[in-house]
């Protein structure tokens, strides 16, 4: 490896090593902040229940794909509730879930979080999902004129 190689990957390694601690800082601060939440008993009884009647991620299914739902995701936000009594409504609202693969809920909080939203609907994540798909394969549009 070059000088100048070395120095760029001891560059990289540093950054991702910061990139690693800031991750476990945070998820250890969401834990702690939303922790009571995640323990409820009811919202263990409901996230339980929902994954039994919907066992295959909701935008998968709208793609045409099944697979498994490994997440259980709330459409708007209950952290979005503007007290205790809001937050555990929402929290606890089997209308407000959505069965979700991981790389779905990754996308759902993305395109909630990129745009500060309280909320994103499976049309949104089906088109998010689709741009992204886009921007790797290309177009079809460039694709066809290869
Ligand atoms: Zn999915
Ligand atoms: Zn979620």
């Amino acid at each position: 490896m070059s000088k100048i190689e070395t120095i760029r990957s001891n560059i990289t390694k540093h950054y991702e090593k910061k990139k690693e601690e800031y991750q476990k800082r945070r998820s250890r601060d969401n834990r702690y902040k939303w922790g009571k939440y995640y323990q409820d008993s009811k919202w263990k009884f409901l996230r339980e229940l929902k994954i039994s009647h919907q066992p295959i991620c909701e935008v998968c299914e709208a793609e045409g794909r099944a697979v498994p739902a490994e997440h259980i995701h709330h459409i708007r936000r209950f952290s979005s509730g503007v007290d205790e009594f809001e937050k555990y409504k929402l929290l606890l609202d089997y209308n407000n879930l959505m069965s979700l693969c991981l790389s779905h809920h990754k996308m759902a909080h993305e395109i909630m979080n990129n745009e500060n939203k309280d909320m994103v609907t499976i049309g949104e994540i089906v088109k998010y999902d689709e741009k992204l798909r886009q921007a790797y394969l290309g177009s079809p549009q460039e694709a066809r004129n290869k």
